[in-house]
Order: structure tokens, then sequence, then C-alpha cells
């Protein structure tokens, strides 16, 4: 039961809900006309999922097919099967050749109508005279600036130019208009994420400090001519970098006291109401109000998936009802905070904006405080509902070109065909009592249910505060043990080791992190003697015991994963998100493969005929060598080790050179959650004498080899030609470099496809086997690709690790830099520059470089370079982009940046790669999720994280019995 205040309150809201519906006025549309058409469109893609994520698709596409036939190509493929009768009969007969130029008309102009519905303008002079009507209807308005992603500085500056031109203009224009007060001041909400290329949740400081400059003069000249500015929440990682970015701005001596600017808070997310807590403290700080429009937030799709990808928990509220209930609540915070903050409303749900009135009256908010705010073309009636009961209205005018507005649009769409929404409910014809509903809480969840028996570890968090401390806090106590020395273990001991080789910082080196004792081929001798004892007990102590102890570690990583993550940062120069990555990697191996190797021993039954029991079964090798990469220093080194261990084999592990510190880490830490000491060995040395003295050892079976495609020939050359191990010949397992290939097809989206190229070219100073090498573009993307490929890549933070901004950090040693160098020499001589970023001085840095004009023969394009170099080519079409694509020598990875249905399905049988991905970035394949190795020169084909990896590390058994005893067999009786 309700209390009675309760229940006085929920009786005013429905009254004024009633009242507020009656208030609608019917829409009635003339059928066949195109706002008809329209509706009908909607209503399909509300009954039937598949043709909305078709439409969905189309519409995104559609701006950027340039021919007739393209425009035909795409609804053959859209529609052709499946859609709606008449879209389907449609598009059949207007596939025929003579018909293309008028489907292709007749569509276009269709999706530009649906746009205009939604998007008054390109411009604001485009916009001027809707604008104008909404004023003088006595509504107010807000300008919301669509636009492409924001890859550089160029284009930062560019959006800072245009809203500081549209305060211009519409202040210009507003002022020989007629209309109230409100309705007449200049009004813009602006999104931060377009004033700076590098929007980092990881660096709010620095990602502050690149935008306030551009924020800065956007306010100051609101101020100037009595404009209001409202900022835009985006996606929840962006939150409180919104929030520094804006309290920051706030506290500029030019803005103090002034009261024109807003903020956006989301009412779906759980938190919403400790942020208007927070607005509240900061406008009291400030001694000024600050206009909050109160939202149930745009992303709600993209947050639960996205959340579930990373393994994160949800921040929204997953059921609608609850974030209509959290609306509420937010409502009264709201109000309570007035007259701090200055309340609007942005919704469409009636129930939502009969409870905002009435709860203001009851707060003693007067009417002319509140704002009701919607979007431009959606619920138009509601609107002039709530206009007719007394209150200010103001909506939400996007303004830009289509191409770029299509992320808009397609929300628009998406929001407008939702099962849940309201939009698509014609008020007059709705039941008041289904419409006014109060919302339920939100109910409790159930304990999640771990339907699969491995999940990632989740990523860090970087938006969230504790986890940037803890991050922070690691790294000054990592810096505090420099200077160490590190032996090698074999087995309980510690031999002195040879030749000492300091471990220098990438971006600083001067300063040794520590000094490391090299192994000796003799302590190699000794190592895999000690394994080769240890190996019987190991295999006999069985796949379940083996995967407790690999479990136990993978939580004692967990624990420590930020000093993990540390360490690389220096040892290897790893940024934050690439160290952080490293950890988490491990960790999913130490889990993924104790399943694995639980799975394979108990085998499986090939019961074919009766009277015969047979089972294949695996068991472990012997001894493996684990000869490790410095580029991945833990997850690579940690991976082989985990393989080998789980599936019961004894690990010698010789990580590289460059990377002994971290490795030393993991064995420790393996030994500490029970791997005796002789079951494993950690030997820090080099390649050519330590690698190759265990490649070289008789009792050594397995070789686990991560590494450049000369040393990997090379191992698998010595190993041929050594006698067989214990088991049999020596098996190797060898993972090699790449040279890949992104395809950027006609049709691509253009922001995703440099964002997704630039990350898989440059995160990590292009030091991946998985990084792009090359890109290929196919017809007129070229131009565009290019040019927003040059201004990303001049704009990219280059700099030390430590610092989260930084995307490029130094390359690894001196001979890396100098081998980088001779290619670039080399590119600059054949090929033309398209794009150079800067680099510091003092560390081991190479500057990112794009260049094209390069012959597809030359070493720049064949060898594998592992720096910061890309090289893009022009394709006449996707197949030939396809053909150039697979002319290497190397089969790691591949990307495809595509629309095209037909074109994806192509690469997806013909792009002949390990790993290829479709539509996203091309490197940081995940455990269990995309197995991951190439062939060719890239690789034997093993893969890492698959279910098929531990099998080089094992020995098939068949085991069959005869179960026909004296005529009968006990599998048979009763049959
Ligand atoms: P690298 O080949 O120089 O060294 C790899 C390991 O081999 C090191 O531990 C090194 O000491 C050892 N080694 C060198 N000579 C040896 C010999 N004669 N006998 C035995 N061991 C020897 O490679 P790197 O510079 O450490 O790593 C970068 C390379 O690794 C790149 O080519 C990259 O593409 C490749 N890589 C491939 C993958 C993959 O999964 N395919 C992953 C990461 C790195």
């Amino acid at each position: 039961m309700a209390a009675p205040a309760d229940a006085d309150l929920e009786r005013a809201i429905q009254e004024r809900g009633r009242e507020l519906l009656a208030a609608v006025e019917p829409h009635r549309l003339i059928q066949l006309t195109p706002a008809w058409w329209q509706e009908r469109l909607f209503e399909w893609a509300t009954r039937d999922p598949e043709f909305r994520v078709r439409l969905l698709r189309f519409v995104d596409v559609l701006p950027t097919l340039r021919t007739a036939s393209a425009v035909a190509d795409h609804v053959r493929q859209h529609f052709g099967r499946g859609a709606p009768r008449p879209v389907a009969l449609g598009s059949a007969v207007a596939d025929r050749p003579p018909f293309r130029p008028l489907l292709s008309r007749i569509v276009r102009q269709a999706v530009f109508a649906m746009a205009e519905r939604f998007i008054a303008g390109r411009d604001a002079e485009d916009a001027l005279p809707k604008l104008r009507a909404l004023v003088e209807e006595g509504v107010a308005y807000t300008l919301d600036v669509l636009g492409e992603a924001t890859l550089s500085h160029r284009e930062a500056d560019q959006y800072r130019d245009r809203y500081l031109r549209l305060l211009e203009v519409l202040g210009a224009a507003g002022e020989g208009w007629r209309g109230p007060e409100f309705a007449r001041a200049v009004n813009l909400s602006v999104k931060l994420s377009a004033l700076t290329p590098h929007f980092e949740p990881a660096a709010p400081e620095a990602t502050t400090a690149d935008l306030l400059p551009r924020l800065l003069p956007i306010l100051r000249a609101a101020r100037e001519r009595g404009a209001g500015i409202y900022v835009d929440m985006e996606q929840y990682r962006y939150r409180d970098l919104v929030h520094h970015a804006f309290a920051a701005a706030l506290e500029d001596p030019a803005l103090r006291g002034w009261d024109g600017a807003g903020i956006v808070v989301q009412a779906y997310l759980r938190d919403a109401e400790e942020i208007l807590e927070w607005l509240e403290s900061l406008a009291r700080r400030l001694g000024t109000s600050i206009a909050v429009r109160l939202v149930k937030g745009a992303y709600w799709d993209e947050e639960r998936v996205v959340a579930r990808q990373l393994g994160h928990a949800v921040p929204v509220f997953e059921e609608k009802d609850a974030t209509d209930w959290n609306f509420e609540r937010c409502t009264e915070r709201l109000l309570a905070a007035w007259p701090r903050l200055r309340p609007a409303f942005g919704t469409h749900n009636p129930r939502s904006i009969a409870q905002a009135m009435v709860r203001a009256e009851r707060s003693g908010v007067p009417r002319e405080a509140l704002e009701f705010q919607m979007l431009y073309g959606m619920a138009e009636g509601l609107r002039r509902a709530v206009v007719r009961l007394g209150y200010r209205t103001r909506v939400y005018v996007p303004v830009g070109e289509l191409i770029p507005g299509m992320g808009y649009l397609v929300r628009r769409l998406l929001e407008n065909t939702a099962n849940e929404s309201w939009i698509v409910h014609k008020f007059e014809e709705a039941d008041p009592e289904t419409v006014l509903r109060p919302p339920a809480p939100p109910r409790e969840r159930p304990a999640i249910v771990r339907a699969a028996p491995f999940r990632n570890h989740p990523a860090a968090e970087w938006h969230r505060p504790e986890q940037r401390q803890a991050m922070r806090a690691a790294l000054d106590a990592v810096r505090t043990r420099f200077g160490r020395e590190l032996a090698p273990l074999v087995g309980e001991h510690e031999p002195p080791g040879g030749e000492a080789l300091a471990v220098r910082l990438p971006a600083e080196p001067d300063t040794v992190m520590a000094t490391v004792h090299l192994a000796t081929p003799h302590d190699a001798e000794i190592a895999v003697e000690r394994a080769r004892k240890a190996f019987p007990a190991w295999r006999a102590a069985g796949a379940r015991r083996r995967g407790d102890i690999l479990r136990r570690a993978a939580e004692l990583l967990a624990e420590r994963r930020w000093e993990f993550a540390a360490t690389m940062v220096y040892e290897c120069a790893k940024p934050w998100r690439e160290a952080d990555g490293d950890v988490v990697e491990a960790i999913d191996y130490l889990r993924y493969y104790a399943l694995q190797a639980e799975r394979l021993e108990r085998g499986e039954r090939l019961e074919l005929v009766p009277g015969e029991r047979n089972r294949l079964f695996r068991e472990p090798r012997g001894v493996a060598a684990i000869i490790s990469p410095w580029n991945f220093p833990l997850a690579i080194m940690a991976g082989m080790t985990t393989a080998a261990l789980a599936a019961g084999c004894c690990a010698v592990v010789k990580p590289a050179e460059e990377s002994p510190v971290v490795a030393r880490l993991f064995v420790e830490l393996l030994r500490e959650a029970g791997v005796p000491p002789d079951v494993l060995h950690y030997l820090p040395g080099r390649g050519e004498v330590v690698g190759e003295a265990l490649v070289r050892h008789p009792e050594v079976d397995v070789i686990a080899f991560t590494g450049s495609a000369e040393v990997g020939l090379h191992i698998l050359r010595v190993a041929a030609g050594c006698p067989p191990a214990p088991s049999g010949p020596k098996r190797v397992i060898a993972e090699m470099g790449g040279k890949n290939a992104v395809i950027v097809d006609e049709d691509a989206d253009i922001d995703e496809a440099v964002a997704g190229v630039v990350a898989s070219a440059f995160g990590y100073a292009g030091q991946k086997c998985s990084a792009c090498s090359r890109a290929i573009v196919v017809g007129t993307a070229h131009r565009e690709f290019r040019e927003r490929l040059a201004g990303a890549v001049e704009s990219l933070p280059v700099g030390p690790p430590e610092d989260p901004w930084t995307v490029v950090p130094p390359v690894i040693s001196p001979g890396a830099k100098e081998k980088i160098e001779r290619y670039l020499s080399l590119a600059y001589a054949e090929g033309e520059l398209v794009a150079c970023g800067r680099a510091p001085d003092g560390g081991w840095y190479v500057a990112p470089h794009v260049f094209e004009a390069i012959s597809p023969d030359s070493p720049v394009a064949r060898d594998e370079i592992f720096g910061p170099v890309l090289l893009l080519f022009p394709a006449d079409s996707f197949e030939d982009a396809l053909n150039l694509a697979n002319d290497a020598e190397y089969a790691l990875t591949g990307g495809v940046f595509s629309r095209n249905p037909r074109h994806i399905e192509l690469a997806m049988r013909e792009f002949r790669v390990g790993n290829l991905y479709v539509n996203r970035k091309i490197t940081g394949a995940m455990v269990g999720r995309q197995p991951f190795g190439g062939f060719r020169r890239s690789g034997l084909g093993d893969k890492a994280g698959g279910p098929d990896t531990l099998l080089p590390y094992t020995i098939p058994r068949v085991v069959t019995e005869n179960t026909l005893r004296r005529g009968f067999a006990e599998d048979f009786l009763g049959r």
C-alpha cells in the first residue's frame, strides 16, 4: 500500500496526465503520401525485427552510395528477400537496369525525406526558417551540430569554428524574430568529444587541457551574446571526462558567475542521482546556477552491448520501466536543488511529463522555471499539448549534412521503431491507464548464472578514478624497485648466470630498471635435466590438479594486475591500455587452458560398433622449451607456458632479452600458486645461446616459439635436424610475423575506418604481429580516407608510456629504431609521404609515418617493419583490393571495412589470413573468442587461445577394448 501522501501525489499525476493527453490533437495522415509511407515503414520495422535491422543498415549506408547501380545493388541485397511484400516487390521490379536510375532517385528521396523529418537543415542558415517558425510559435530551441567523429586537431578546430559561427548567425537572425524572450535566446548543445581528437577516459586532465582552448572561446562568446549552452552527455565511459572538463571550464575567470551553462543528466544510469548531487555542489561552489536537462539516455543498446563484451557491470538500468522510475526519482532530486539547478525535462513520455509538472508544483518551483524539451520531428502533438497547459518547451534541433548525420538519424529511427517506444503509440488511441501507469522500481537482479565455463577477465575501466589511482600507485611502487639484480631460476636454485644485461627504459634510456644475469648453456642443461625428472609426477598429477594450480595463479595475477601492468609500462614501454590488455590476456590463458586440458584428458568415446570400446585421449609429451618475444612480454610468454603446464608438460622458459623482468615475476607467481620448482624454470638469456641450446637439447620434446619468421624458420630447420626427443621427433610450435592489410571499401563508414586503421597501425607504435601496415582503399573512398587519415596521424599523442594520454610510445630498443629508420629512408626515396607525426626527444621514439606510391614489390611493402609505418594503396575495385591484400608472404591478420553484404561475404571466403576482422580494428584478439595465429610465413597454424592450442603439447592415444566375451557383448544386451 502506498502511503497517503504518495497516493495523493499519484492521483494528481494521473489527473494531470489525463489533462495532457486530452490536449493532444489527433493527427491523421493522408493515405499514400510520403509521410503515410514513412509511418507504414516504421510500423513494419516495429513488428519485424529482421526488417528493422536491414532498414537501419540500408539507411546508414545509403548516403555513401555514389551511383545508381550501387543503390540498386544495395536495395536488392538488403530487401530482395524477406522484406515486407511491397518493399520486396518494388525492389525486384526496379532492379532491372532501365529502372535503376529511377529506383535510385526514389529511394534517395524517401530517405532524404525521412532525414528531413528529424534534421532541420544542412547548417544554421538552412535551418533558420524552421527555427524562426518555432520561436514565433513560442517554442525555444537548442541547436545540435551533427558531424563526423573528430579524428584530428584540424577537425576539432573546425567544430569550434562552427559553434562560434552559429552563435553569430543565430544571434543576428534572431534579433528580427518575434516571440517570447526565452525562446529567442540562442541556445546550443555541444558535444565535448567533437572538440578533441583524443577523448581519453584514462587521462581526464590531459583531455581537458587539449579541449579547453576550443571550449572556452565558445562559452565566452555565448556569455557575451546572452546565449545558453548545454553540454551533451555521451557514452558512460566518457561521463567523468565530460564532468571534469565542464567543471574546469566554468572555473575560467571570464565565466565566473555566468548562469548560461547547462549539462545533461541521463536517468538510465544507475548513479544518475549522485551526478545531480555533484552538480548541485558544483553550482554552489561556483556561486551560480546550472541548467540541467534530465533525459532518459540515447545510448541504451550500445551501453548494454559494450558492457557485456568487456565483462563490465552494465551501467544502465536494463528494464525500460526502471529508467522511467529513476527519471521520477531524479525529478525529485533535481527540483529540490532548484534554483541552484534549473530543471529541464527531455522526454516524450506523457507520464514522465505529468509527474514533473505535479512534483514541481509541490516543491514550489514556478511554472516558468521549468522546461520540457523534445526532439525535432518527434511527438509534436505532445509538445503542443504541453504548451497548451502553459509550460515552456524547447526543441532539440540537429543540423548537418546527411552523411555525418546518419548516426543521429539511425538512433532516431531506432527509437521510433523500438517496441517499447512511446513514439509509436498514437496517444489519442492509447488507453490512458496504460500510458500513465506508474513505473515499477528495478527488480532485484537474480545472481548472474555463469552459462559458459569460461569468460574473459574484464579489462580495466579507466573511467573509474579508483582504477586510475591504483595504476598510478603501482607505477610509483615499481619505480622504487628499480636497480635490482635478477638471476635465472633453475629448480630451487638461482645460479649466478653469465653476462650481466642492463634493462633500460625505452622512454628514458639512462634509467636502468634491472640488471639481469643471463643464463648459460650449462644452466639450460641442468634445467632440462631436472624438468625431465619432474615430468612423470607432473603428468600423473592429472589435468584437474594442474588446472586448480593455474586457476589459483589466475586469481593471484588478477589481484596483482596493476603491478604487472606497471612493470610492462616501464620494461617494454607499453601504454596503460596495452599493458592492462597483456595482463588480462595472461589471466585468460590460465583459466582457459586449464579447462581445455581437462577436456583433452577426458578424451572422447568413439563407439561406432557393438562389442568394442574405443577411447581417444591425450597425454603430455614431455619437456617444453618456451621461447617468447618481448612485444607481448607477459601474455605470450604466459600463454605458451600455461599451455605446456596445463597439458602436463614441464616448462623451461626463455623470455626475450628485452623483457626478462615481467617474465620472472610471472614464473615466481606460478610457483607461489603451487607449480613445483622443478616443473618450471626461468632462463633469461640470449636467443642464439640459451635459446639455441634448448632447441637442440635431446631431452626437449616441444619447442613453443613466438617471434620473427627468420628465427622461427631457423628453429624449425634446427629441430628437424635433431635426433628424436623421448616422445619422438621434436614438435615445434611457431607463431611468426605479419604484413597485414586492411581494405577500406567504397561504402565504408569513413569515421570508423580511419579510427580502426589508426588504432591497428599505430597502437603500441605498430609493434604487434597483428598490426596493420597496408591500407588498401577502394575507388572514390580514397580521397576522403587519405585526408582524414593524415589529420588523425598528425594528431596522435606520441610520448612516454607512463602518461595515460600516450598512444604511440617509443620503440623497444635502439636497434629496433635503427632498423625502422632504414625502412623509412627507403620509403622516402621510393614513395611519397602522406603524413608524419611528431616525436619527442630523449627516448627511442619513431614518429608515426604514412606513405603512398610505394611499389607493392618494394621491401617496404613486403617486409615486416615492426614500427609505426603505414602504406596506403588505392584499388579500382573490391576484387583488386583483395588481390593486393592477399599478395603477401605472410598471412596473419586482415581487415575489411565495408557495408556491402556481398563484399563482406567475398572477403570472408577469399581474404586468406589466419584472423580476419570485419568492420573493426585488427588487433586485440581475445582468448577463446578469436583463437589467434596465421599461416604461410606467419606460422604453422596451431593458434593461441583456441580449442586446439594444447594439441601439439600432447600425444594422442587410443585404447580399444574388445567387449565381446564368449559370444555376448555387454553393451549389446537388450537391444
Ligand atoms: P625474435 O624472433 O627476435 O625473438 C623471439 C625469441 O626468439 C626471443 O626470445 C629470442 O631470444 C629468441 N631467439 C632468437 N634467436 C634464437 C635462436 N637462434 N634460437 C632460439 N631462440 C632464438 O622476435 P622479437 O623481436 O622478440 O618479437 C617480434 C617478432 O615476433 C615479430 O616478428 C612479430 O611479428 C612476432 N610475433 C608474432 C606473434 C604471433 O602470434 N604470430 C606474436 C607476437 C610477436
